[in-house]
Order: structure tokens, then C-alpha cells, then sequence
């Protein structure tokens, strides 16, 4: 990642923390040619299509993507629930982002709620 999006990271984790929101950094930095690859699946490669760009925050280190854990484990539901308890969720980690200035792709008409980026 470029320097102010660690300064960025680091803080947000810092946050994150306060809340108690547990959560790790799945995926920081693409080259081209995993965004490439990335791209392919769902189209012209088997999979689900997991990326609607070839051109990715994520390949300029100004993106960072987090997944929550719930017991220990990494969870894609954007509501997460514990034992029929709301936890906190995607949204308010979205928030937090949001806090710091960064875009939340929970925002977005496609969501990608694990996603954060530089506003530019
Ligand atoms: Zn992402």
C-alpha cells in the first residue's frame, strides 16, 4: 500500500479494535496480472465473478479489504449474528472507514462491503 493508505490501515485497525470489531486484512496490494486473473473468473474462467474491474484501487495500493471474525473465523455476512445476537457487522466497520475518509464499497450499487479505498 502506498504510505498514507498504511497510515490509514493502521488506524483503522486501531478502530476497529476499540469497537471490538475483530477483523484481519485479507487483501491489500494486486498486481495487474492478479487483477487480470481475478477478472476472469465468472467470464471466461469457472467461479463466481468476484471483481467488476480491471482497473482496481487494489493494484495502486490505495485499497484494502477486511473480512470480520466471527469465533475465530473469517465471515462474509454483512449481518452477523451470534447465537441469534447481532455482533458488530460490516456496516459499522464501513463507518469506521468512513470516519477516517475512506470509501466504503458497501456504498456502492454493487456492494462490496469488505472493501475500503482512497476518496479521490
Ligand atoms: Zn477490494
Amino acid at each position: 500500500m502506498i504510505p498514507s493508505m498504511q497510515v490509514l490501515a493502521k488506524e483503522f485497525a486501531v478502530r476497529m479494535a476499540s469497537a471490538g470489531i475483530p477483523f484481519m486484512f485479507t487483501c491489500t496490494y494486486r498486481s495487474s496480472e492478479e487483477q487480470s486473473a481475478l477478472y476472469a473468473q465468472g467470464r471466461i474462467n469457472p467461479g463466481r465473478i468476484v471483481t467488476w474491474t480491471l482497473k482496481s484501487k487494489h493494484c495502486e495500493g490505495k485499497a484494502f479489504d477486511i473480512a470480520i471474525l466471527k469465533d475465530g473465523k473469517p465471515t462474509w455476512d454483512v449481518k452477523v449474528s451470534v447465537d441469534g445476537d447481532t455482533i458488530p457487522d460490516y456496516e459499522e466497520a464501513g463507518k469506521i472507514g468512513e470516519a477516517l475518509g475512506l470509501v466504503w464499497g458497501g456504498r456502492w450499487k454493487t456492494p462490496d462491503c469488505p472493501h475500503f479505498q482512497v476518496k479521490e
